[in-house]
């Protein structure tokens, strides 16, 4: 089971799209499990202070380091892997996804304003991880993304186990195209190849379907997988 903890803002928000459909399945059979953690619940003044101004000036505002570090310390067992989203950290990808799926526990800090306070990042030894080279108003979305992408991995959760093994950036291709019926739709047929029940040709063309979108979309994935 992945236990995923979520230090947010906005508890409130979870789990939102992750406790439906599949994944709402998958939560109930506790294949995955969710705690939120509501940052806020470990301010340390009266009045619930969870963020102040930065040093060295700008209008923003910081998620306080005493607060956060509070919020993990009271509810974090030993050595379990903390990631920030932040736009500063390494890239998601399917990977990192699918090394992920393999914790035991993963605790999700959501950030909000500017960001946190370097010093809790670098204290309690938190990975910083991006979804993309954008700036987004709070963690919180990105914490859907990057799950939505890890949750899908988790044995059980997904019906047809082998969908997973033969999809985009899995061989290092994007996906090749895909059919279903009716065969003829607004005058276009599907692929002969794929009517032709013969796998080995079938599998061939999807190969080489597969090499020609990676080669015209994604040159810098195309170069990896040539290399390979
Ligand atoms: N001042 C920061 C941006 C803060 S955005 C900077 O320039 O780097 C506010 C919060 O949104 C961040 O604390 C982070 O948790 C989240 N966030 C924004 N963009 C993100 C991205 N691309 N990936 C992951 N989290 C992101």
């Amino acid at each position: 089971m992945l236990l995923a903890r979520i230090f947010t803002l906005y508890p409130e928000f979870f789990p939102g799209p992750l406790g439906k459909g599949l994944y709402g399945k998958a939560l109930a059979e506790k294949i995955w499990k969710l705690e939120t953690i509501n940052i806020r619940d470990y301010a340390i003044d009266k009045h619930k202070t969870v963020d102040d101004t930065t040093y060295g000036g700008g209008s923003g505002m910081l998620i306080k380091p005493d607060v956060l570090a509070n919020s993990l310390d009271k509810n974090l067992n030993s050595k379990e892997k903390i990631i920030y989203l932040s736009p500063k950290g390494k890239l998601l990808n399917q990977k990192l996804a699918k090394e992920l799926s393999k914790e035991k526990t993963i605790n999700l800090i959501c950030g909000h304003f500017e960001g946190v306070d370097q010093r809790v990042i670098d204290s309690r030894n938190i990975e910083e991880v991006s979804i993309g080279d954008f700036v987004l108003s709070g963690g919180e979305s990105a914490a859907f993304v990057m799950l939505d992408a890890i949750i899908r991995l988790l044995p059980g959760v997904l019906g047809n186990e082998t969908s997973v093994d033969e999809e985009s950036f899995e061989n290092g291709l994007l996906e090749y195209p895909q059919y279903t019926k009716p065969q003829i739709w607004e005058e276009k047929t599907v692929p002969d190849v794929l009517l032709s029940g013969d796998h080995a040709k079938i599998k061939d063309w999807r190969l080489s379907q597969s090499e020609a979108i990676t080669r015209d979309r994604r040159p810098d994935l195309w170069q990896k997988y040539k290399k390979n």
